[in-house]
């Protein structure tokens, strides 16, 4: 069984990046700028964010992480991203999500310019994407989707399976399938079978939130299975699916950590690059 590998997969997309970085400078004599925003001190936010800013910076991008206490104002939040907008030096708006709960989400991520939004989720985007035209796409299915070409280049015909229909991770994932030409099956949580549905498929994305769900019986000899999960528990942090016993069966599985994870950051990185270089033009 092959453990893929998604922290040197992310490794590579950012040694790559680092380098288109630098070509960029030369050839305009600017770089991609990353702006995030976050509200209030959620504890795994603030991580993101960090992390997000660190490895923005590490590659040459400009980046600035904007803190704001959890009692900002929705009119606030609003004017600021405004003000970005119009702002050259910034080709990528990310607001951590989740946001409090008098910041009205929707009214948020429609106020991204959708040529700056790296996170591929305004409308504009996810309906870009849906027609099969050009858009940002949202980082973690991007993630899971590079993953799964390092195991496969054609999946082509192949039958996946989704688990989860979250405008995050199983809806725009099921465009990414169906672009590859996958026959594409989403599941969620009002499925009948679940356990059926997936002995069917020669991909699995599981993007639940439920520790371990996914079974080793429930897994065709052979399968590729990518785990989106990240799901404390008593043993640590774990996926929705159950390594040890699917990793005896399928042909390929990201673990957790260091699958999925550190790819989502690199997508980003990667959606950052690419709005800078559309906005060039
Ligand atoms: P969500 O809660 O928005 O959606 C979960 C989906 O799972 C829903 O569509 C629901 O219908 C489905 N579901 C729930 N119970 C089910 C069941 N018993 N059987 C089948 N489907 C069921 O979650 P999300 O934001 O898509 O995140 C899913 C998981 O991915 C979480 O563990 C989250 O922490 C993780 N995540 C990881 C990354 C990463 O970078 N690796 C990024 C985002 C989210």
């Amino acid at each position: 069984m092959l453990k893929i590998d998604g922290k040197e997969t992310a490794m590579e997309l950012r040694t790559e990046l680092k380098k288109e970085v630098s070509s960029l400078k030369s050839k305009y004599n600017k770089v991609p700028g990353l702006t995030v925003i976050l509200v209030g001190e959620d504890p795994a936010s603030k991580i993101y964010v960090k992390n997000k800013e660190k490895f923005a910076k590490e590659i040459g991008m400009n980046s600035e992480a904007l803190r704001y206490p959890v009692d900002l104002e929705e009119k606030v939040l609003l004017n600021k991203i405004d003000e970005l907008n119009k702002d050259d030096k910034v080709s990528g708006i990310l607001v951590q999500l989740p946001l409090p709960k008098h910041i009205d989400k929707r009214k948020v991520i429609e106020a991204i310019d959708h040529k700056k939004d790296v996170d591929g989720f305004h409308p504009m985007n996810v309906g870009n994407l849906s027609s099969g035209y050009d858009s940002s796409i949202p980082c973690t299915p991007l993630g899971c989707s590079l993953l799964l070409k390092k195991v496969e280049k054609n999946l082509s015909g192949k039958h996946a399976v989704v688990i989860g229909r979250s405008n995050l991770n199983g809806k725009p994932m099921t465009q990414l399938l169906l672009k590859e030409n996958c026959t594409v099956t989403i599941t969620h949580s009002k499925t009948k079978d679940l356990k059926e549905e997936c002995l069917r498929a020669d991909i699995i994305i599981a993007a639940v939130g439920i520790p371990e769900l996914v079974k080793g019986d429930w897994v065709k000899k052979g399968a590729i299975v990518i785990d989106v999960g990240i799901n404390k528990t008593e043993k640590g942090i774990v996926g929705d699916v159950a390594f040890d016993e699917v990793s005896k069966v399928a042909k390929a599985l990201t673990p957790v950590p260091g699958g999925v994870g550190p790819m989502t950051i690199a997508c980003l990185l990667k959606n950052t690059v690419e709005c800078f270089k559309k906005a060039q033009k």
